[in-house]
């Protein structure tokens, strides 16, 4: 029986489908929990616009619409409402804030861009300097450190071309990971769009360190939910390297809080 937590809505601006079609194909697809994760809102100091996400105006109506059809579609499956959200360290106590009211049932961490976003340098660039590499494994450790957040999605969003620096570099981020109990995502979404992750360095890595893995659709449209075949192949490259993804019994769920803060 599979699941997942990793599915946005349109109110991200770049997803489609509605709420209900989204939990249709989930259970048309055998899962037993269906873990909705759109991209949260962020509250930038700055006149910054973030096209990619939720506006704060969107988010009471998204968790209400979600809790109405968790409740209607109770005897088919779970729904649990959760963010994708990034650690800004200089913005992140606004974000707790403004989330503690929804009274979400997880997050999950997603770091699009380094620092703040408003001054930074987008996680898929394609040449970042060894000190960007550092910091993107220094910023979410720390983000994660806060315990506001569930897995991580795509860990390996971040590269670098030294293929000795990102070995050394990213077994101690998936040491410290383990060492955490995080799981980390395969991104089925990365897979099937043929992006640079899920980056089959990372998950030799993987492999070795023996971290925890979760299987993430990244659902973008309902359709995506329906697609066997990628995750199945998915699942077999898993396979090939000897890690089997846990179970969803497995994933310590966090509940994000009001009393979550920076640890720094
Ligand atoms: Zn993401
Ligand atoms: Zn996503």
């Amino acid at each position: 029986m599979r699941y997942n937590l990793h599915t946005h809505t349109f109110r991200c601006h770049h997803a489609s489908g509605d709420d209900r079609a989204y939990i249709e194909a989930a259970i048309q697809a055998g899962m037993h929990t269906l873990g909705f994760a759109d991209h949260s809102p962020q509250f930038f100091p700055t006149n910054h616009y973030s096209h990619f996400r939720m506006r704060p105006e969107a988010a009471a109506k998204y968790v209400a619409s979600l809790r109405a059809l968790k409740e209607e579609y109770k005897k088919d499956i779970r729904i649990l409402i959760g963010f994708e959200t990034e650690y800004y360290p200089a913005i992140f106590d606004d974000l707790t804030a403004f989330i503690a009211p929804l009274e979400l049932d997880y997050l999950i961490m997603g770091q699009h861009f380094l620092r703040n976003e408003y001054e930074a340098l987008h996680c898929r660039a394609d040449n970042p300097s060894r000190e960007e590499a550092e910091l993107y494994v220094q910023q979410t450790l720390e983000g994660l450190q806060t315990g506001a957040f569930t897995y991580i999605a795509h860990p390996d969003i971040f590269r670098h071309t030294d293929p000795v620096f990102y070995r050394e570099l990213m077994t101690d981020f998936c040491r410290r990971l383990k060492s955490m109990r995080i799981p980390v995502e395969y991104n089925i979404l990365g897979y099937r769009k043929q992006k640079w992750y899920p980056h089959p360095a990372f998950w030799q890595i993987v492999a070795e360190t023996g971290n925890h893995v979760v299987l993430g659709y990244d659902a973008h449209n309902p359709e995506a939910l329906l697609d066997r075949k990628t995750y199945d192949t998915c699942l077999g490259c898993l396979n090939a390297l000897g890690i089997t993804p846990i179970r969803f019994g497995d994933i310590v769920i966090r509940k994000p809080t009001e009393n979550t803060k920076r640890s720094v």
